[in-house]
């Protein structure tokens, strides 16, 4: 018999629709009234831990869902999180770098509140937690589940505002698949070394460039002392030149700074020796950070300053993400 976990944590999942079409949070998950989700061979305990939308989470309360996860490990075999879609990629992978875990841990969500046509809520938890029972599914990570796709928790993002087919990959694709009958798994990705943190530091930033970018941002960011800068650059990796002196502030500042491509796919890279190019950003200090996307790189530079590390140790740290 295999005992599952689902935490539910809130999102559009857990939401309702009212009679003009607007989604709201409910006063208790309807999910947790749900018919029982055991089955033969496994028992689900189901616990609303959280009921936010998930543009309200934050590093902490990711901390206090990985804290719980760790204080529950040893008596369940699988664990399911229902999450809101908008940040489930964050706190995914937030749980992917922080726990040490053999055993499934599957995040799943829904586009669909629990009473609109055709909400794919039921579905998607009832598929998490296939993917938790089943024994393929140790030892892969933190995985990511809708709409009968499997992500690992580093590559997945939110892909569409509103189609239930919303999460990709980009570049890999989904992991593996949950079919009729089974579930099946195509690759997987490198295991990753957790890190431990007891708390998590504030300001740690993330700033797109765009054309015609002025300097007031990285200025305010300069001024406020930060603990660490992610920045989205153009293509390959490159800024636009006016904010290059705002930005060598920064990094005189000992504020650690790190690049990634603001493109869907593909990864930053020192190309362009031109004002802004790459390869001046890499002479003033900028570390660039391959396989990550914006959000997943703050969220890794924020564990990796929570966890004490600096200097060649950080850089170390977010290097290498494939
Ligand atoms: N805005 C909602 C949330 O992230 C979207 C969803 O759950 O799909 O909580």
């Amino acid at each position: 018999m295999k005992n599952i976990l689902v935490l539910h944590t809130g999102g559009t999942i857990s939401m309702s629709e009212n009679d003009y079409g607007a989604v709201d949070t409910n006063s208790s998950n309807p999910l947790m009234k749900q018919a029982n989700l055991s089955g033969e061979d496994f028992h689900v305990t189901s616990k609303e831990f959280m009921n936010l939308p998930s543009p309200h989470m934050t590093p902490e309360t990711m901390l206090t869902l990985q804290q719980e996860i760790k204080q529950e490990y040893e008596k369940f075999d699988g664990f399911v999180i229902t999450h809101g879609t908008d940040t489930l990629e964050e706190t995914a992978y937030f749980l992917d770098l922080t726990l040490s875990s053999n055993k499934p841990i599957v995040v799943t969500g829904a586009m669909r509140s629990s009473n609109s046509i055709g909400s794919d809520g039921l579905h998607n938890l009832i598929s998490a937690i296939r993917i938790a029972i089943n024994n393929e599914s140790r030892n892969r990570g933190v995985l990511v589940a809708l709409n009968d796709q499997i992500h690992a928790a580093r590559f997945v993002t939110k892909a569409h505002t509103t189609n239930v087919e919303t999460f990709e990959s980009p570049s890999v694709g989904p992991i593996g698949e949950v079919l009729h009958d089974t579930i099946a798994y195509y690759f997987n990705p490198k295991p990753i070394a957790p890190i431990q943190i007891n708390q998590v530091v504030q300001q740690v930033y993330l700033l797109k460039a765009y054309a015609g970018m002025d300097a007031d941002l990285f200025n305010h960011v300069a001024k406020k002392s930060g603990n660490g800068l992610i920045i989205e650059g153009t293509g390959a990796g490159n800024l636009p030149p006016t904010v290059l002196p705002a930005l060598q502030k920064v990094i005189d500042h000992q504020i650690p700074v790190f690049l990634v491509a603001r493109g869907y796919r593909g990864n930053a890279e020192p190309v362009y020796t031109y004002e802004g190019g790459g390869e001046q950003l890499v002479k003033m200090g900028v570390n660039f950070v391959h396989g990550l996307n914006g959000q997943k790189a703050r969220i890794k530079l924020l564990i990796g300053i929570s966890a004490g590390l600096s200097n060649d140790g950080l850089k170390e740290y977010l290097s290498n993400n494939f």
